[in-house]
């Protein structure tokens, strides 16, 4: 059989979901893989389970050419079988007078048996991408938990990332096309530090044309921001556009990223930039031959430092409370 004909496999978790809506039919029509068929295991909770067999039914209605088959399912153990690529999008969202520490723990409950889930059920060689919040922390449960190599487990900074070469592209006059070497570091948190030092239009460099304030005061936030912004404007969260990038990520993570760019991908921390060995950041990565590699050499000034050690120490303190909780 030619890899082309090759299914690969795809798990999506909260596939009854807002983003996991946008999301499957996004994959199905190639966006992620390619020409290469899909064999989709979608996993819900019970109570969700008949609705992701609607969702199934659409996508089944859509006569996708590269749909393989879809299998439906509330059981994680069938719903991880043989997977290749995983998309952890099923979150327990924040409920009516939780504290940040409650939603920590309450998705520790869900991504560590998801983690050993993964480890029993999945391809050796399985891509993880979590999306579901607080994304970073449940990505480090998981891999806790998953026992695969570094850099197998992946937490969604893309959106991040898009958000800032939107904005970018805008205050420039230019498109997206024409940005490239844009850093995301940290959490995706309103912590998190988007990074023009090393940006490039049509290869060189720009962030010398970018005032020092507009970027402190207006874009940083702004795309820290973003999420409240849309939920604001369109009366829901962003989920669409969640979507699409977690579309990117996996797309880059399976077709390599253009020569001499990078993206943005919070994956466990090999002590690189002065992050802490362990924690979920994000960084710059390349993807080389279906693996990301952080970026290194990148020269860093202290205002640059010091926004990744405030970003980092939220990391460190979301992960201490994870593991007083005994959930790593
Ligand atoms: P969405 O599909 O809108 O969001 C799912 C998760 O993605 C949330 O944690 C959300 O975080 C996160 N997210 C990340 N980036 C973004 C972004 N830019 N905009 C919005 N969300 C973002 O949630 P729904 O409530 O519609 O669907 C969740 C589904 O997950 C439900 O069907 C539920 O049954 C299911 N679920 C499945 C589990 C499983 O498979 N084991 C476990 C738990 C839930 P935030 O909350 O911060 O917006």
């Amino acid at each position: 059989m030619s890899t082309a004909a090759t299914p690969v496999t795809v798990t999506v978790t909260g596939a009854a979901g807002q983003i996991a809506y946008s999301l499957l039919f996004r994959i199905a029509a190639g966006d992620a893989f390619g020409d290469r068929p899909v064999a989709f295991r979608l996993l819900e909770i019970p109570d969700a389970r008949r609705a992701a067999e609607g969702v199934a039914m659409e996508l089944s209605d859509s006569a996708f050419p590269l749909v393989d088959s879809i299998t439906v399912t509330d059981d994680p153990d069938e719903g991880f079988a043989g997977a290749d690529a995983v998309f952890l999008v099923g979150a327990k969202p924040r409920g009516k007078g939780e504290e940040r520490s409650d939603l920590l723990i309450g998705n520790g409950k869900i991504f560590g048996p998801q983690g050993q889930a993964i480890a029993r059920n999945a391809s050796p060689d399985v891509r993880v991408l979590v999306v579901g919040n607080p994304a970073n922390t449940n990505a480090a449960i998981l891999d806790a938990h998953a026992g695969l190599a570094a850099g197998q487990v992946t937490a969604m900074t893309r959106l991040d990332h898009n958000r800032a070469l939107a904005q970018l592209a805008e205050k420039l006059g230019t498109s997206t096309t024409r940005l490239t070497n844009m850093t995301v570091w940290g959490n995706h948190s309103s912590t998190q530090f988007p990074d023009v030092a090393e940006l490039r239009l049509d290869g060189e460099p720009v962030a010398g044309s970018l005032e020092q304030t507009w970027v402190d005061e207006d874009f940083i936030p702004r795309v820290a921001q973003r999420g409240g912004e849309i939920i604001e404007v369109r009366g829901s969260s962003s989920a669409a556009s969640a979507a699409s990038s977690a579309v990117d990520h996996m797309h880059d993570w399976f077709n390599g990223t253009p020569q001499g760019d990078w993206v943005s991908v919070a994956l466990r921390s090999d002590g690189s930039y002065g992050i802490p060995e362990g924690l979920f950041a994000s960084f710059p990565c390349r993807s080389v031959d279906g693996r990301w590699e952080i970026v290194q050499g990148l020269e860093l000034d202290e205002r640059q430092q010091e926004r990744i050690r405030t970003t980092a120490d939220e990391l460190a303190s979301e992960l201490d409370t994870v593991r007083e909780a005994g959930m790593l």
